[in-house]
Order: structure tokens, then sequence, then C-alpha cells
């Protein structure tokens, strides 16, 4: 899944004077937009073309996102000319997309969920939708939603409920070919394409519990300035690559080589769904001994993310030191900072993620992985072999009971 939607043109009525020179999504949640943290959270996962549907105050959207590459992205625009509602805004923007999948997610909310599992229940119901719920107090409010045990949606019921439900959440993954088929013109996805969807058994939905918020009041809109800059100061597990994503062989750079510890993939979307960044960090000193190139390397790497995606995972972003201090060719001769057990490649990753370092770690199977963490400021966490998935499971049910 490489492509995203995003509702940006939502009419801010309920927030009154506060969105008169700006729409939802460009409200500041402290230093800076909601909209920046719903990029950041989207690029994460891989997405890398992400359409803004706008149309109320499309120029601001436009001014602030531009063409993406602040976030990594290819940013796209489809404007309304009128408001046509969640579901004609849709419609519209499909014939931007290129892909099967695509996450659609509202721009005046968050839900903290791992995109990529939402993505896996769309394929194993085959429904067109899968929508992430969320539980709330009060359930009536925004609708509740009935999901039976194979993990389609049976009804929603407005109104009709009072007390804590499970609500639609604001993100969805659905087909591109159901997103051609919607009408063009004004419909509403909540009132008119979801509720048809119930009734052929074909949206899917599966509670997540990580943070949400929504801005749609002054009240929230309050919260979210708090709640949302905490949130983003995530854990992060930096992982090392070699003898703990895959295998440790000399140098491996083939796909032929290429064969996951114990316990991998499904350990990373272990992070993944606890809501933890995950970080390769890895020396490649087989780039300075001319063995492969850095070109070579980045195909390789895009190669294991794939892999990864097809599981439901995905690692946030790779760092590696291509150097060595005798035995690097040309300018990869080098007694660098970033070869562990120095600490650059962790130093360099934490300020462009700001994780939340007393709650992060490093696992490695090195005692140069530990040095690195430990001059990073890190707790370092030795994997000895085994099923790696039961040390990352310990650790993020370690973090869950807060001990
Ligand atoms: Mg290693």
């Amino acid at each position: 899944m490489n492509e995203a939607i995003v509702l940006a043109g939502g009419l801010a009525t309920r927030l009154g004077d506060l969105a008169a020179e700006r729409p939802k999504c460009l409200q500041m949640l402290g230093d800076r937009p909601l909209l920046d943290y719903l990029l950041w959270n989207i690029a994460r996962h891989g997405i890398r073309r992400i359409v803004l549907a706008t149309g109320w105050l499309h120029e601001a959207v436009e001014s602030y996102v531009g063409d993406g590459s602040r976030w990594g992205v290819e940013a796209l625009y489809s404007r309304e000319t009128e408001p046509l509602g969640t579901g004609g805004a849709v419609a519209l923007a499909a014939s931007l997309l290129a892909g099967d999948d695509v996450l659609i997610v509202n721009g005046d909310g968050l839900i903290d969920c791992n995109y990529l599992d939402l993505a896996l229940l769309r394929r194993a119901t085959g429904a067109d939708v899968a929508m992430a719920l969320t539980e709330v107090a009060d359930a009536a409010h925004s609708g509740a939603v009935e999901v039976d045990p194979s993990g389609r949606i049976q009804a929603f019921r407005e109104k009709t409920v009072t007390g804590r439900g499970l609500v639609n959440a604001g993100a969805y993954v659905a087909a591109t070919r159901w997103l051609r088929g919607l009408s063009q013109g004004r419909s509403s996805l909540e009132s008119d394409a979801f509720p048809a969807l119930v009734r052929t058994g074909r949206l899917a939905g599966r509670e997540y519990t990580g943070f949400f918020t929504d801005i749609g009041t002054p009240e929230t809109l309050a919260e979210a300035r708090v709640s949302v800059p905490a949130w983003r100061r995530k854990p992060c597990a930096f992982l090392d690559r070699d003898g703990v994503i895959n295998v440790n062989v000399d140098n491996v750079h083939r796909i032929e080589d290429f064969r996951w510890m114990p316990g991998m993939p499904g350990a990373v979307k272990l992070l993944n769904d606890a809501g933890w960044l995950a970080i390769v960090v890895t020396n490649q000193a087989g780039i300075a001994r001319g063995y492969y190139t850095e070109q070579e390397f980045a195909a390789f790497t895009a190669w294991i993310d794939g892999r990864l995606a097809e599981a439901g995972a995905h690692v946030d972003a790779t760092y590696y030191c291509p150097h060595h201090p005798t035995a690097g060719l040309g300018a990869y001769l080098a007694d660098c900072g970033c070869r562990k057990p120095a600490p650059g490649l962790l130093e360099r990753a934490i300020a462009e993620w700001q994780p939340d370092v007393g709650r992060s770690l490093m696992i490695g199977d090195q005692p140069s992985d530990m040095q690195a963490a430990a001059a990073a400021g890190l707790r370092g966490i030795l994997y000895q072999g085994g099923d790696i998935s039961e040390v990352v499971r310990g650790i993020v049910e370690e973090a869950a009971a807060g001990r």
C-alpha cells in the first residue's frame, strides 16, 4: 500500500471563530498543525503518495504542504469546487490513484494504529473497506459499531445505545476499485457508502487501543493541543539488522542470501501494533570493502521493506554506516563517528525522529550494539538467539504495564 487520501476539506463549523482562517487540519497543536502529525504518521508506514482532498481554504493547505518533500512524500491535490461530502471527496480523489489499496484518513483527528494491519484485515476478509475502530465513553454521540467475530461490521447504531462502545476512528483502507465505483457528486462515507457496504457484508472493522483524538469541538481541540505533542514523543526500538532482523551471513546483501531470524517479521509488527517506532541501525562495512554499493544496499533495503509490508509490518527508517577504519576503499576509509560502537547513527536517528529516549531501547546481537546504546543514553537489550518475537513481546508488555 503506497497511497493515501487525507480528507482535508471539511468545514470547521463547530470550531467557530477558531477556524475562521484555518481549516481543521491546520489547527495548531503545540508547534505544528495537526496535518504535520498526520503526514508524518502516514509517511512512516512507507506510504509515499498522498492525495490531499481539499475544498474550503484549499490555498492554505496547498501552501503548507507544497510538494510534500518535507515529509519525504509526493503530495497531490484533489480540489472540490463545491462541498461534496466525504464520499464525493474520495470519489473525486480516486482518479489520482494507481495502486490496489489506499489508506483514507480524516483530517480532523488522529488514530494511532498500524495502517498496514488494517490493509491485512481488508485482504483477509475480502471486504471493500476495513475501518479502524476505537472505544469511547459515549458511543451514541457518533454511532456505535457492531463487529462480528470474523471482523465484519454488522451494524451502525446511531443514538440508540448509551455508554461505552466502538466507534469509527476515521481511518480506513479501501480497495481502489471500490472508490472508482462510487458515484461522483455529493455523498457521505459515513451515512451513505458505509451503511451500503454493511448491507452486503463488505465492510470490515477492527478495534485499536492506541492513541485517539478528534478536534471537532473547542473542548477536544484544547485537549489535543496537549495530548498530540505528547503522543508524538513515542518509544523507539532501535534494531540492529544482521543477526536481529535477518540471519547474519557474511556481508549479506543479496535476496537469495536473506533469511529472517526466528520470530521475524512478526516481531517488527508487534512493535508497530504497540505504537512504538522501529528504526534499523546497522554497520555496513561491506560497502566500505567494495562488496556492494550504497545503491545496491538501498535496493536490498527496499526489498526487505516490501517483505515487511506483506506481513503488515514496517520499519520507520534504516540508518547505516558505510565506513571502515582500516579496510575501507577511497572515501569509505574513515575512523567515523557512526560505526557502532560509536553512537553517531543512534544520535542522528534520535535527532530526526525525536522519540522519548527514556522509554526507548536498542536490540542488538553484539557487544558493540550495547556500547552504542549506552553511549546514546539508551537501554540495551542483547539478543542471543531464539524467537525474537518473544523478546519483543516482553518489552512492549512491560512498557504497557508501566514497569
Ligand atoms: Mg548484528
